[in-house]
Formats: structure tokens, C-alpha cells, sequence
């Protein structure tokens, strides 16, 4: 069995790098992760670390990145914030990996029933902001209610979907990874998590 991890280099291809990360994520929902998160592999990793892709999720509990794509140390750069939400911090740790450690791929993952999300709908709902730096994550999930429409009886699962692509989109034309992308090297992919399922499916461009 190839096993995540021991395929990964810096400079490898988007297109590999996202069938790794997909068949860790089918060893996960199978029942058969084979990597265990003890300090031996975290010994074995301790050198040089070559991560081969980023994944930007969500703070929420029930998706522990490294669990349901079944990675061990030293493979993926994981970063969460509320809903995915992007911001100076974040973008900045992407370009990082990207452009230091020669990731190719970056992975933005959205889940159904984001809090996040609704959180923004209930605030666009209202009027009323949440107030604090909680008004950043719902002005930045905002754009992506209003595109799908909040009368839309479906707006929570379609704006989960509609903000992954925002999100995405925004990456893709970033200074200093738009680059790369256009030339191919580095691939920005948006994908959704079941939380039933334990699944990863990715979202066609749009
Ligand atoms: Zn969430």
C-alpha cells in the first residue's frame, strides 16, 4: 500500500499531491487509517520537514484535518479558522508553505452545518453584528449569502459551498501565488466534508 507520507516531496505535482490527500481520505472513511499519531512518528518526522499541501478548514470539532485525511507528522500544513475565513495571518502562513516549503497544493475544505456560516446568515437575517473580531468572520462570509440569496430556503448548504469558492477564487488570485497557479505548479482546490460520512468531496470550479 502507498502510504501517505513516504510519496511526499517538496515540488511534487498539484495533481499527486491531491490523490494523496484524497486516498488518505478514503483509508479514513474505510475504517483503515494507517497512521497513528504517536511520538514515534513524530520522531520519524522530526528533520527537515517537506510537507507536500496545505489545507485550510474550519475551527469546528468535527473535522480534524489530519485524522480524516489520515496524515501523519511532517506531510500536510493544516491551518483552521472559523468558517475558513481568510485574513493576513492565514494568507500569509499559505504563501509561506507555498512559496518556502514548495507546496503544490492547497486544499480548502467547508463543512455542512458551519457555524460560522450561520452566524452570517443570522446576522444578515437580523441586522444585528455579532460585535468583537467575530463581525471579521461575518463580513467575510457575507458576500457569499448574499450571492446565493438569503430567502433561498437552502442558504445554509448553498453558502457553505458559495463561500469554499470565494475562498478559493481569492486564493488562486493571490500576489504572490497567482503566479504558480497560472503556470500550473501550485493547484488551489476547494472541497466539502460530509459530517456523517467522514468524506471529502471536491467542489468543481465554478
Ligand atoms: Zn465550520
Amino acid at each position: 500500500m502507498k502510504v501517505a507520507g513516504q510519496g511526499r516531496q517538496a515540488g511534487g505535482t498539484p495533481r499527486a499531491a491531491l490523490a494523496e490527500l484524497l486516498a488518505g481520505n478514503r483509508r479514513f472513511v474505510s475504517g483503515q487509517p494507517v497512521h497513528g499519531h504517536d511520538v514515534t512518528a513524530a520522531a520519524a518526522a522530526s528533520g527537515d520537514q517537506q510537507p507536500y499541501a496545505v489545507v485550510l478548514g474550519c475551527i469546528d470539532s468535527r473535522v480534524p484535518l489530519e485524522a480524516i485525511f489520515d496524515q501523519t507528522f511532517g506531510a500536510i500544513c493544516v491551518i483552521r479558522t472559523g468558517g475558513h475565513v481568510l485574513d493576513r495571518a492565514v494568507r500569509g502562513s499559505i504563501e509561506f508553505v507555498v512559496g518556502q516549503l514548495g507546496v503544490p497544493l492547497v486544499l480548502v475544505l467547508g463543512h455542512e452545518r458551519c457555524g460560522a456560516v450561520g452566524a452570517t446568515v443570522d446576522a444578515l437575517r437580523t441586522g444585528e453584528r455579532p460585535g468583537g473580531s467575530l463581525d471579521h468572520l461575518v463580513d467575510e462570509i457575507a458576500p457569499a449569502v448574499t450571492e446565493v440569496g438569503l430567502d433561498d430556503p437552502a442558504v445554509l448548504a448553498l453558502t457553505v459551498r458559495r463561500h469554499v469558492r470565494r475562498t478559493v477564487h481569492t486564493l488562486r488570485e493571490d500576489d504572490l501565488l497567482a503566479e504558480a497557479v497560472a503556470a500550473g505548479r501550485v493547484a488551489v482546490v476547494g472541497g466539502l466534508y460530509d459530517l456523517r460520512t467522514g468524506e471529502v468531496a471536491l467542489l468543481e470550479p465554478s
